[in-house]
């Protein structure tokens, strides 16, 4: 419950007339959906510079002026939260509450409010990810997704049909068969009622009756062929779109901007290459085939109702605007039902991979209990959903079903009656009721083919979002100058979210051969630099200029060619030694990846291999050691040559003898490049040219290691903390 709009406010009012346009300026509009006696309404929330206001509807009902506070928080409640302040007095407002969906921007305002309150330069991230479909307000499956029910059906479609281009004669044959099909398919009513006119009601003419008993056989063995036919010409077409459609998506994949991969999770992007792929092929396989096929055989079933009888045809198809009707209108609310038992499904699977994942800690901690009910109430949510779902689905099937039984009851009443007024012969009554049993089944599961259609298109349009989004700039016209490796970040301001710079305003430089140490504590903005300088992201101001060219301005491959990266746990392709070592110079000789490994100090233990260099690394190199791994990754910047080098703390975690081996192999690899180096150990920066500091984006100081150490500030207060955990550990060990 939320306390009624503080009283002790009116003063604000006054204030109001001396707030400059500024003070005034909305920093924070938001819409909170809880009202204050705790059910679900509108109240808007606004923060300016000078205040908070709460309005419930057109109304102002709260008003606080931002000198009087001394916090604001966000207080979680069962469903949600609650923003409030405290007052200067300590008094404690409750300010607006609001359900779990908008919670991420009302802890935004929290902290947009405290900085005001701290006179900070107001910077919050308002840019929230969509929980809810904008157009239908239905939750979408992913945070910032698309909604499998609004997306335009028929154009994904269209798209998707796009893909046929290559394969036309392959499709036209396809559609040839298909028509053919349906045409024989029709045949056996035919055939039935002529027996029965013609043979069987004048008891005459057996010739005849064996005649068409042979057509029908040869029907319907034709009609067996030419399905067979058809059906693997289908899962070949299915079969080549999918897979033109995965590499299409993976092409995209590898071309992505990284800003994507931070927004998704590997496993929403694999599932984009793998099951999405895979629904879209499941529909073009057999739900697109199911559906031409049937709508082919509704057409050819009208037609030959009307011309056995208009007003038969007129009088059976009464039902089937119910059937249609009842498919699309109880359709929406079915499909919400099964999208509710996939989303519990996503969130059972997340469980059960959590818990088995994290097997080792729920043990230790003795949570074997407390995850086993965690299970039974997402295992039972899931029953519900399905319960519900399948039960709605149950109850509009036998709707449907009692639609098609009327169909047939019309058909016999009216049928019948025109046969015992003469007006209809036993047999055409007989072709009518045929057809009609050819497509009553069909049609009930026209509604679940749409269900089909729907899930598979909105697997399509996940496919074409990613294929959609906007790649790195690889395509833009680029210089590819030599470059002889001097780095200069030109009042570079950078923030993955650009209302948040990480980094503000850096400016250095590096000459060729320059080894830079980039030191601070963590979350300065170490490895954000090193971003920018491999342009994962580009700077939002300033430039980064490689010997007085802005690199934007080169070819993006050109620039990451020359540059190198060891990292601190280095990654290697499962495959063997020697690939791995020649991973970014894919045709150098086995002589230049022998010496590279032999400038790494790799070549000795490589030989220990009982494959030497053809042995198997294993995933990510799980086969061999830290310290093999560092020094193959080593061989591999060798024999890469970069120009610019970085290094990520290459000498963490191992022996002092393979530790010396690494140290002499990076000294060879740094020669004549010009490194940047994040180093964890301050002491394996002394012989940089120059170091760094930077603390929350900026630099606060730089020099050499020796000058640093006398200048006694940040950097050296670093290194004491260091050598004094160092003591701490040693003395632990
Ligand atoms: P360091 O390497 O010095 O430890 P980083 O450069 O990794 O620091 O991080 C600087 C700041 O940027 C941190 O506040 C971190 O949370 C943030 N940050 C780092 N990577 C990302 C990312 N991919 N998306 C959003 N914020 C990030």
């Amino acid at each position: 419950m939320l306390a009624a709009p503080p009283q002790t406010h009116s003063s604000s009012s006054q204030s109001n007339g001396h707030l400059d346009g500024h003070a005034n300026e909305i920093l924070i509009r938001l819409d909170a959906d809880i009202l204050p006696d705790g059910d679900f309404g509108h109240r808007v929330l606004e923060v300016t510079r000078a205040e908070i206001r709460v309005f419930d509807g057109d109304k102002l009902s709260t008003r606080i002026p931002i000198s009087d506070l001394k916090s604001a928080r966000n207080e979680p409640l069962v469903s949600g939260g609650r923003l409030e302040v405290i007052l200067q007095s300590g008094a404690l407002i409750p300010v607006v509450a609001y359900s779990m969906s908008v919670a991420a921007q009302f802890s935004e305002a929290a902290r947009g409010v405290e900085q005001l309150i701290e006179g900070k330069p107001f910077s919050i991230n308002q840019k929230t990810e969509k929980t809810r479909c904008e157009k239908c307000k239905r939750i979408l499956p992913e945070k910032d997704g698309i909604c499998p029910a609004c997306i335009n059906r028929t154009a994904a479609l269209l798209r998707v049909g796009s893909y046929l281009e290559p394969y036309k004669a392959q499709a036209a044959w396809l559609a040839f068969l298909s028509i053919v099909t349906t045409v024989i398919n029709l045949a056996p009513p035919t055939i039935q009622g002529a027996l029965i006119d013609r043979v069987l009601e004048p008891r005459r003419d057996i010739g005849l009756l064996w005649q068409l008993i042979a057509l029908w056989f040869f029907a319907l063995a034709g009609a067996v062929v030419l399905q067979v036919v058809s059906a693997r010409l289908t899962t070949w077409l299915a079969g080549q779109i999918a897979t033109d459609l995965r590499a299409g998506v993976y092409r995209a994949v590898e071309f992505l901007e990284l800003q994507f991969f931070d927004k998704k999770q590997v496993g929403q992007i694999t599932s984009r290459i793998t099951q999405d792929t895979d629904r879209v092929w499941g529909f073009l396989a057999e739900g697109l085939p199911f559906l031409l096929s049937n709508l082919l055989l509704v057409i050819g079933v009208l037609f030959l109702l009307f011309q056995v009888s208009w007003k038969l045809a007129l009088a059976v198809m009464a039902p089937i605007p119910v059937v249609v009707f009842v498919g699309i209108y109880f359709w929406d609310h079915q499909s919400t039902l099964f999208q509710r038992v996939s989303s519990r499904w996503g969130r059972f699977h997340t469980h059960l991979n959590e818990a088995l994942t994290g097997i080792r800690v729920v043990k230790a901690f003795a949570q074997e209990d407390y995850e086993n009910q965690k299970f039974t109430r997402f295992n039972s949510q899931l029953k519900e959903a399905g319960i519900v779902a399948d039960n709605y689905w149950h109850t509009i099937f036998g709707a449907m079903s009692f639609c098609t039984s009327l169909g047939a009851l019309i058909c016999w009443s009216v049928g019948g009656y025109f046969v015992f007024t003469g007006e209809l012969t036993l047999g055409s009554f007989w072709r009518a009721n045929a057809y009609l049993g050819l497509i009553y089944g069909p049609m009930q599961w026209f509604a679940q083919v749409n269900n089909w259609f729907s899930r598979a298109m909105a697997g399509a349009e996940k496919i074409f979002e990613v294929m959609d989004a906007k790649p790195e700039p690889y395509n833009r016209s680029g210089q590819k100058p030599e470059i002889s490796g001097h780095v200069r970040f030109q009042n570079v301001r950078f923030g993955y979210d650009k209302s948040n710079p990480v980094l503000k305003n850096l400016d250095f430089e590096a000459k060729p051969g320059d080894f830079i140490g980039l030191v601070g504590k963590s979350g300065a903005g170490k490895s954000t630099t090193i971003n920018l300088i491999c342009r994962f992201y580009e700077p939002d101001a300033g430039a980064l200029l490689v010997d007085g060219l802005d690199y934007r301005e080169m070819d993006l491959q050109h620039w990451r060619r020359n540059i190198g990266i060891v990292l601190q746990e280095p990654f290697l392709f499962n495959g063997t030694i020697a690939d791995n070592i020649a991973y970014g110079k894919p045709d150098a000789s086995f002589e230049e990846i022998v010496a590279a490994a032999r400038a790494a100090e790799a070549h000795a233990f490589i030989l220990g291999k009982s494959d030497g260099y053809d042995s198997i690394v294993g995933e990510r190199g799980g086969k061999l050691s830290g310290g093999e791994r560092q020094r193959i990754s080593i061989a591999r910047a060798i024999l890469h040559d970069p120009k610019i080098l970085i290094l990520d703390e290459a000498t963490a975690s191992v022996d002092v003898e393979t530790e010396k081996q690494i140290q002499q192999a990076m000294k060879r690899l740094v020669e004549g490049r010009t490194t940047f180096a994040i180093a964890h150990r301050l002491a394996t920066l002394r012989n940089a040219t120059r170091l760094i500091v930077l603390d929350k984006g900026e630099i606060v100081e730089s020099g050499t290691h020796a000058e640093l150490m006398d200048k006694n500030g940040e950097f050296a207060k670093l290194v004491r903390t260091q050598s004094e955990i160092n003591e701490i550990i040693g003395v632990t060990q």
